[in-house]
């Protein structure tokens, strides 16, 4: 019998952090790699948010904090879900933990009984699944569409739902497609919601401000105030504010579930990084204004990479309407062969042809949920975006 938890033969590595290791081999042994597979801005930390690090160093801001989070930055949470959700919280409803991840972790871990299930729209960010498995529950996978734009329908959440439905996750704009539900489309899921009162939402905001073109984020509690007491509404600062290593996530819930996670935290990691804590304070009471400019960077290299995309024969590429990735579909490919013979039969072998002849790492879709597609991450250069859109078109015409 094995050593290891049996839980473990439940879950399975991040593909996402596999192909970015794969990328890096491949690289340190001297190939042309072009990387689109990490989930990070490429942009610094701001300097105001640095330097907020640096002073909470020399301030001896350095030892143990309150283990969910300093009070302050628990202020400053309320004041940022007030200000841009409409939301009341107050610190005891808050939760401060190291990254977003850990933040639905903790949520998981405090909730889950076995046969309990999760609703998970597909496709989906890669950990949502095994941190439910890893928590004992049952993930519930619900395949959308490219024609609803990957989106859940109201009706495809009605028939998910079950007697041991829990929570489900909600992820808008979306990690690994971008898309943006509306505040009208929203509704429709919340009114679904409203008449299963046994079913919570677990809303993640992570890509909240990184919201493109006329698209304006909402979040479940915000669109729908009678599912204010069963919503766990998370977010936090990696994304919007460049600081994925800094390792900071946060939530605003009910108090029982916040003092549950607390419990979760006080007994595993403990608190957040102090200093980053100081940090993230920094990033949410200070200025906002790169974030406007960090937008337009990312729109235009959106509208790169959907052009040269779309203008590949056997790829469709929706535009999406927020964060930084595009969820391509490689339909039109599959069964087509390689020169050396190998059949396109899956995007895993598509994904893996690309890299090994091409030089360009891009994650499959099943490890999303939903195939056949591939995601690209253009949290990168105009440059190698369109180099890389420029191998792709070329690996794609050598199939036939
Ligand atoms: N949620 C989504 C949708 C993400 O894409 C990510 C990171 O890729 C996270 C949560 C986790 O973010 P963090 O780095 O703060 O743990």
């Amino acid at each position: 019998m094995s050593f290891l938890s049996k839980t473990l033969s439940r879950v399975k590595p991040s593909p996402t952090i596999a192909v970015t290791t794969l990328a890096a081999e491949l690289r340190a042994q001297g190939k042309d790699i072009i990387a689109l597979g990490a989930g990070e801005p490429d942009f610094d930390t701001p300097e105001n948010i640095r330097e907020a690090g640096k002073a909470a160093i020399d301030a001896g801001k350095t030892r143990y904090t309150a283990p969910d989070g300093i009070h302050e930055l628990k202020e400053a949470i309320c004041a940022k879900f007030k200000r841009d959700n409409g939301l009341d919280y107050s610190p005891a409803q808050i939760t401060v933990n190291s990254g977003g991840k850990q933040t639905l972790y903790n949520a998981l871990m405090a909730t889950m009984n076995p046969g309990d299930e999760v609703i998970i729209p597909a496709p989906y960010w890669v950990s949502y699944p095994d941190m439910v498995l890893l928590a004992g529950g049952e993930p519930v996978i619900v395949e959308t569409s490219l024609q609803t734009n990957f989106k859940l329908t109201a009706d495809q959440l009605e028939a998910a739902i079950t007697p041991n439905t829990k929570w489900l996750i909600f992820n808008s704009p979306s990690n690994p497609t971008g898309a943006g539900y509306s505040r009208d489309e929203l509704k429709e899921i919340t009114d679904v919601l409203l008449r299963h009162p046994h079913v919570w939402v677990m809303t993640d905001d992570m890509y909240e401000h990184l919201a493109y073109d006329d698209f304006e984020f909402c979040t479940p509690a915000e669109v729908e105030p009678q599912l204010y007491e069963r919503t766990l509404t998370c977010n936090g600062v990696s994304k919007a504010y460049a600081m994925t290593g800094w390792r900071i996530g946060y939530a605003g819930g009910p108090v029982e579930l916040i003092a549950a996670m607390r419990k979760i935290q006080s007994q595993s990691t403990s608190n957040p990084c102090s200093v980053s804590q100081h940090a993230a304070l920094e990033a949410l009471n200070g200025t906002q204004d790169f974030l406007a400019p960090h937008n337009e960077i990312f729109v235009r290299r959106r509208n790169l990479v959907v052009e040269k995309l779309n203008a590949i024969d056997g790829i469709s590429c929706p535009v999406p309407e927020g964060a930084f990735y595009v969820y391509p579909s490689i339909a039109g490919l599959i069964g087509k062969k390689t020169p050396e013979g190998v059949e396109i039969d899956s995007d895993e072998t598509f994904c893996t042809q690309l890299l090994q002849t091409h030089g360009v790492a891009v994650v499959f879709g099943a490890a999303f949920g939903l195939s056949p597609n591939f995601r690209v991450s253009y949290a990168t250069s105009d440059d190698a975006l369109s180099e890389a859109c420029d191998r792709i078109r070329a690996f794609c015409e050598t199939l036939s």
